[in-house]
């Protein structure tokens, strides 16, 4: 099947070649080629090798192999359906190239007696050994072999490699190849120019150590690794020093807030609290904006270290915002931190998008006036209208959910500087691949959770022992404490979602029926969940039935057991989210993770590391494993990941050499780290700014 596609393809460009041109040159544009640059660092994937032809009598069944003979033989047959059969011979022996798809015109090339390369993989077929679908062509005793390997590169879709290695070709002749290193440390590295390392790897000459290609260890990419790493290092460096001549508030220790928020607290900070917190404070009292990443498991207590930071502001006389990337988790942010800090006489504005007109312009103009100490809202502080008049520091919860643009929005909300940002994520990444995403971000981590926390409980269950789940309901809600029921993420479809959870509801009415349950999702008016919500924070709910909604922040202490329903359907880092909402409390939690079979060998997987560990960061690390890195850091947001060749743990000693190599050009060759950032990463440095 999948050797028909090509020449489909090909018959497709031979009848519309005017339609097609522009639309390779949108395809170029899609995969980021524009300029001639970009064609020669299009690196191929792998190579075929086209140098050497196989006697027929010697090719093995099931290799791809290049072979050399005269026709035979050319016919159309109709059965068992229509197709060009094509003997071929050579010395040794005897072969047929079949098409299932072709055009009238193929024919022609396949006259008796003529000499044909075809380059295919190899069949026993009924007879005897067959090409289907072979690249060939038409040559002469004496068409020379290829010197170089073939080079396979990655091709968007309808992108045909012959039109890619035809661009590169030119590419590679028109751009300018000169180095972008000073020779000083090419000789001190030894590494390889850039113009025979591209050389190199778009045609590899015969005799090239294929197995050093294909593994990318090879002189030629370690010189490509290399220039990679070190636009990486020079753009962090100047991404961090473009940040440290930007102005922003100093946010010093006065005033008494902070102190007076800490003494009414009913509890201590954890010491991890207390190391982040002096982290935040030096880098706030600083005359650069901070950008710093916190983060911390579920449960391990930020949102009391972002109070401490932005009553720090507060304090100083400028204004804070709180950002969440959904309304449910910026109205627990806005009940949790206005209990707190109203107490303290602080003014808090609320700013979603369902706020009614008189209300959004009513805050508006608060966070306009200044009279608006501390703002907390969902994107809706990022749209028009908003105008904060002092904004000392932005906060953003849950900062992976949001996309580039967004985080990078609020931060502009200020007119002359910057504020200082502060970002939170309870989905732990290790600093190198943060390196990878983010040029220039500091982290504080949070690495122990308060004291009494009872570890949760996780058992697995299948599907046919709801009895048993219910039962186990029943005896929670009758010993007062609360539970939840997560619903089963459909799709990406709300409705779909929705619609489940609904069904739950009645099931669970009906079944339980001395139980007050409630029932919360995405679709019920802002109003309705707060008090859905309310109430299952007094106990009026005993029992509450959520869609995901309740992903991230939701804090009852009193809720001991939580079921989700269809685990099977989450990912890791979603369930442990949906986990971290019990053991809260003194009481010993249990999560039940209530699954359909037959299970996936990945869902399988998955449930079982659920079941035998609590620690975000171990998750954090086995999701890594199983997703790789994009999907965990939500890279369709964050943009394309910056390496594309060099891998930052199998690489480790030329990450260090690119490091210091950064130093040294941005000290005594700044127009060489110029060029090569110009050469690298050109059109991407947005992404880095984040
Ligand atoms: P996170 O946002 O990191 O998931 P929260 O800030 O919501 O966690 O804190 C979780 C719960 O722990 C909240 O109820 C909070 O009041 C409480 N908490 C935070 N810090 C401490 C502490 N040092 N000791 C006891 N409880 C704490
Ligand atoms: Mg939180």
């Amino acid at each position: 099947m999948a050797a028909r596609l090509p020449k489909r393809r090909a018959a497709k460009a031979v009848a519309a070649p005017a339609a097609e041109s522009g639309g390779n040159a949108a395809r170029l544009r899609r995969l980021g080629l524009t300029r001639d640059i970009d064609l020669v660092l299009h690196l191929p994937l792998r190579y075929e090798d086209e140098t050497r032809i196989v006697p027929i009598s010697q090719a093995r069944d099931g290799l791809t192999v290049q072979i050399e003979a005269l026709v035979q033989e050319c016919k159309v047959i109709y059965r068992p359906r229509r197709q060009l059969l094509v003997s071929l011979a050579d010395d040794s022996g005897e072969l047929n190239l079949r098409f299932l798809n072709f055009y009238g015109s193929q024919t022609k090339h396949f006259v008796q007696g003529a000499r044909i390369r075809a380059r295919g993989e190899l069949r026993g077929g009924l007879l005897g050994p067959e090409m289907i679908h072979p690249r060939y062509r038409v040559v002469q005793e004496d068409t020379p072999l290829p010197v170089a390997l073939t080079p396979v590169y990655p091709a968007g879709e309808g992108l045909s490699q012959s039109y890619l290695r035809a661009g590169i070709t030119r590419a590679l002749r028109d751009a300018d190849l000169s180095d972008t290193l000073p020779t000083a440390l090419i000789d001190k590295l030894a590494l390889d120019s850039f113009a025979s390392a591209v050389a190199t790897l778009h045609a590899p000459p015969v005799g090239v150590a294929q197995t050093a290609l294909s593994e990318r260890t090879h002189p030629a990419w370690r010189r490509i690794k290399f220039d990679e790493l070190l636009a990486q290092q020079l753009s962090l460096r100047r991404a961090r020093r473009a940040r440290l001549d930007k102005n922003a508030p100093i946010l010093s220790a006065r005033g008494e807030l902070v102190a007076r928020m800490i003494g009414s607290l009913p509890f201590a900070l954890t010491q991890a609290q207390e190391r982040v917190w002096r982290e935040i404070d030096s880098d706030l009292r600083q005359s650069h904006p901070m950008q710093r990443l916190l983060q911390g498991d579920v449960g391990s207590g930020k949102t009391v270290v972002a109070a401490l930071a932005a009553l720090r502001a507060l304090d100083n006389g400028y204004q804070a915002a709180l950002m969440a990337p959904t309304e449910i988790l910026a109205e627990q942010h806005f009940r949790k931190l206005s209990h707190w800090v109203e107490a303290l006489g602080v003014k808090v504005a609320w700013l979603t998008g369902s706020l009614r007109k008189k209300d959004k312009l009513a805050a508006q103009e608060s966070i306009e006036s200044g009279s608006a100490q501390l703002t907390i809202g969902t994107h809706a502080l990022i749209q028009d209208g908003v105008a904060f008049a002092r904004l000392g520091l932005a906060i953003v919860d849950e900062q992976h959910r949001f996309g580039v643009g967004q985080r990078l929005a609020l931060r502009a909300k200020v007119g002359s500087g910057q504020p200082h940002q502060l970002m939170m994520s309870a989905t732990p990444i290790p600093r190198t691949l943060a390196m990878t995403y983010y040029a220039d971000l500091e982290v504080s981590t949070i690495d122990e959770l308060p004291p009494g926390r009872k570890p949760v409980v996780t058992r697995v269950f299948a599907e046919n022992r709801r009895e048993e789940v219910l039962a186990r309901i029943d005896e929670a809600v009758r010993s007062g404490s609360q539970a939840y029921w997560v619903c089963p993420l459909i799709d990406e479809s709300e409705a779909l979602d929705l619609e489940a959870a609904v069904a739950t509801y009645a099931t669970l009415r009906a079944a339980l029926p001395e139980t007050r349950i409630g029932l919360i999702h995405g679709r019920l008016p802002p109003a309705e969940k707060a008090a859905v919500m309310q109430q299952f924070v007094e106990g009026s709910i005993q029992l509450l039935v959520a869609t995901t909604v309740i992903e991230v922040g939701v804090d009852v202490a009193n809720a001991s057991l939580m079921v989700i329903e269809h685990a099977e359907r989450f990912g890791l880092a979603q369930l442990h989210q949906l986990r971290g909402r019990i053991g809260r409390g003194s009481a010993e939690s249990v999560c039940i993770l209530l699954y359909q079979g037959p299970l996936a060998a990945l869902a399988r997987e998955r449930l079982g590391i659920m079941r035998a560990t609590s620690d975000g960061f171990e998750i954090a690390r086995r999701d890594l494993e199983l997703r790789g890195p994009g999907e965990f850091l939500g890279a369709r947001q964050s943009g394309e990941a910056l390496l594309r060749f060099a891998d930052l743990v199998a690489d480790q000693d030329l990450v260090a050499a690119a490091s210091k190599a950064a130093e040294l050009l941005l000290r005594d060759y700044p127009q060489c780290a110029e060029r090569h950032l110009e050469r690298w990463l050109s059109g991407r440095e947005e992404f880095l700014k984040t």
